[in-house]
């Protein structure tokens, strides 16, 4: 029976490639099973001690098996042990030992049983996954992609080196630790519920394309590859891969604004081309520049003849800014922009500050861009584009308004030619150039409007002029009015530091201070409105400012004006078509002067009068009168206006009668406000 287990244990150890030893200290015997003989290539029954059965150990795994026996002699502990042999051919086997020891009564070992195992071929596959997996980390790691583990909760269990990189941060422990992927990963933050409602809906999300923030803020556009891992023990995750496809997000996204932006210089051009309306096509451009640019505000100005800009009209802006008057010269970006060579670039982050008007200012502008509308030596005004975030504007983008700045230039030209071949007094509403024109006419002055002089000859004395058509007309005289230039070219201004505007006007401040100290200026030499009174004002003003008395300033004066035509016209404050065109709200009231008692009696009936109040305040806002002595009638309302006070105090009075000024009572009366019931 004995005999028989033996045999059935032989050939169980051969099978298993186990072999059992045994070593009895006391005799320093060592016995080994007939397989442990095979398993190290000794003969069978040949005679064995410690050293010589440790001799087929691999040299380099030898100081390492002694140790742990020398241990498990000490302390009677068993032991479980992998080490190499070297057979007599040369091979090199994987030997799993186990051992374990037998105390006497005194606790000391006396007996050392165990088996050997032949695990080479668990060994080489060990050792063969050991180095794929080795591989295969090196691979994620050293991936363009950057791959990924995340627990559905959105923390990051895994991330190699370009998922770090991507996202900005310096290495995957880094990413791991701070990046949270509910609260500081996506853009948009709808994202992270739609990405996670397609991964638990279909188990795997593939190309979903979404912009996430860096560390440092920045975005970066990234295109990733999910799959849903359910573990056997009920544990969740995510993994998958993410490529970064900003390049190619940012150059489509270049592509489809460069066709937005053909598109949107086609529409405008056409509408200028066909419209004759300007207000509308200023407000269709300043939406179609912010639209196109995807930015939050657009503005365009128009240049007064002082030199300051009017905000016309705009995008984005809070109630107030349109009509708000904005400094020229470098006291504003766009006031830079039409002394400069370019086009102006805003950078509000810049070092040093650059001077904004204030309204980019409480907007919280940061970046845009302003291009001249019209020539650079003659400009209309101003176009600008405006953005809250930091945004760098590439050169097309300034082609773009420019083009587009360009279109409403030809389009302004056009309209105030059209304007001036129309009337003799364009800046007028028209039904006030139009008594000057019908008087002119009925005296029998033929006024040939809209019309171009081609050539200019004296023949016998006399001037010939060849107009547009094949006309001519003869006259003794010629008067050519074109306006007036500064003269200052031989001032020496430049000697003194006295700074000149392109056209050469001086240049000063609000105190009429020049660039250079205790050098003041007043008077037309400034490019202002260029009349008697006003430089007489000048004066005043700068003597107040000097003896540092009065409130009034420079730029707030109200400046009315005569045309000393017969029959005069007269002004003082907005034009119905200036209000229209700044967007202010006003009630307007018209009447001829043929409902003048006194014009009827010095049959000086060839008139009308207009005023505009405003409907809140009831203050008058502006005032034109065409006819006999408009120019004295103007002061009733100059006088209202800078008092401040409401019409009604016009419609209140006690007016002589029979006078001019009578007519100008009867005239706000006309408002349905104050009409007699
Ligand atoms: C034909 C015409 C009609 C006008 N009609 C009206 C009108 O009806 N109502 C109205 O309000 N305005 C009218 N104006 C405008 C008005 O004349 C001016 O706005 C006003 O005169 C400006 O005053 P000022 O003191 O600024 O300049 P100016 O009156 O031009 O005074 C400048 C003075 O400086 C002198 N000067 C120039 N260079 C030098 C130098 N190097 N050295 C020393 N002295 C120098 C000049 O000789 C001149 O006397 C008219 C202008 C013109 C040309």
């Amino acid at each position: 029976m004995r005999d028989r287990l033996e045999t059935l244990l032989a050939e169980a150890q051969a099978l298993a490639h186990i072999g059992s030893w045994e070593w009895d200290l006391l005799a320093n015997r060592v016995t080994w099973s007939d397989e442990h003989y095979r398993l190290f290539d000794f003969p069978v029954g040949a005679s064995l001690d410690y050293e010589k059965a440790g001799s087929r150990n691999h040299p380099a795994d030898r100081a390492r098996a002694h140790q742990v026996i020398q241990q498990s002699l000490k302390d009677g502990q068993p032991y479980i042990l992998e080490f190499r042999i070297v057979l007599p051919d040369g091979t090199q086997r994987w030997i799993e030992a186990r051992g374990r020891a037998e105390v006497d009564a005194a606790g000391r070992v006396i007996r050392k049983v165990g088996t050997s195992q032949d695990i080479t071929e668990r060994a080489e596959v060990a050792a063969a996954l050991r180095h794929a997996e080795s591989q295969y980390r090196e691979l994620i790691e050293n991936a363009v992609e950057g791959v990924f583990r995340s627990t559905p909760q959105g923390r990051f269990l895994m991330a190699n080196q370009s998922l770090a990189r991507m996202l900005g941060y310096e290495s995957p422990e880094q990413l791991i630790a701070e990046r949270d992927l509910t609260r500081d990963h996506y853009v948009r933050s709808d994202e992270r519920s739609r990405v996670t409602g397609l991964a638990e809906a279909q188990g795997v999300v593939q190309g979903f394309e979404y912009e996430a923030y860096r560390r440092d803020g920045s975005t970066v556009w990234l295109r990733a590859h999910a799959r849903v891992v359910r573990e056997p023990g009920g544990t969740t995750y995510y993994e998958g891969m993410v490529e970064d496809v900003t390049h190619r997000r940012r150059a489509d996204a270049l592509l489809e604004l460069r066709a937005r932006e053909q598109a949107a210089v086609a529409r405008l051009g056409e509408a200028a081309l066909a419209g004759h309306d300007l207000p509308a096509l200023l407000d269709g451009a300043a939406s179609l520049v912010a639209d196109t640019l995807d930015v939050e505000f657009s503005q365009i100005l128009e240049l007064r003849p002082d030199g300051d800009l009017v905000c016309r009209t705009g995008m984005g802006w809070q109630p107030g800014v349109i009509g708000t008057v904005v400094p020229g010269r470098a006291e504003s970006q766009a006031g830079l922009a039409l002394g400069s060579e370019h086009p102006v670039v805003l950078d509000r982050d810049a070092q040093p500050p650059v001077q904004v008007e204030p309204h980019l200012v409480s907007h919280g502008v940061r970046s845009g861009i302003t291009v001249i509308i019209g020539p650079r030596d003659h400009p209309f005004g101003a176009l600008g584009v405006f953005a809250v975030e930091r945004r760098s504007f590439t050169v097309d983008d300034v082609n773009f308004l420019q083009g587009i700045a360009s279109i409403l230039a030809a389009a302004i030209a056009r309209l105030r030619g059209e304007e001036l071949r129309d009337h003799l007094l364009a800046r007028e509403d028209p039904e006030f150039s139009s008594v000057v024109e019908d008087v002119f006419r009925r005296e029998g002055i033929e006024l040939l409007l809209g019309t171009k002089t081609t050539r200019v000859s004296q023949r016998g004395g006399e001037i010939a002029l060849e107009l547009g058509g094949g006309k001519e007309v003869r006259g003794s005289h010629l008067l050519v009015a074109v306006g007036r230039r500064p003269n200052t070219d031989d001032l020496g201004c430049d000697k003194a530091g006295v700074a000149l505007d392109p056209k050469g006007f001086i240049e000063a401040d609000d105190q009429y201070r020049t660039k250079a100290t205790g050098v003041y200026a007043v008077g037309d030499v400034l490019g202002g409105p260029q009349f008697t009174h006003t430089s007489w004002d000048d004066h005043r003003l700068l003597f107040d400012i000097l003896l540092g008395q009065g409130k009034r300033t420079r730029r707030d004066r109200l400046i009315p004006y005569t045309v000393f035509t017969d029959p005069q016209v007269a002004g003082v404050g907005l034009t119905e078509k200036e209000a229209r065109q700044k967007g202010v709200a006003f009630e307007a009231a018209s009447m001829p002067f043929g409902d003048v008692a006194r014009a009827i009696e010095l049959d000086e009936t060839a008139g009308q009068m207009k005023v505009l109040v405003d409907p809140k305040s009831e203050r008058v806002i502006g005032a034109t009168i065409a006819g006999a002595e408009a120019g004295e009638l103007i002061h009733v309302f100059v006088t209202a206006m800078q008092a401040g006070a409401s019409a009604r105090a016009i419609v209140d009075a006690e007016f002589v009668h029979p006078t001019f000024s009578e007519g100008v009572q009867s005239l706000v009366m006309k408002l349905d406000r104050f009409a007699l019931h």
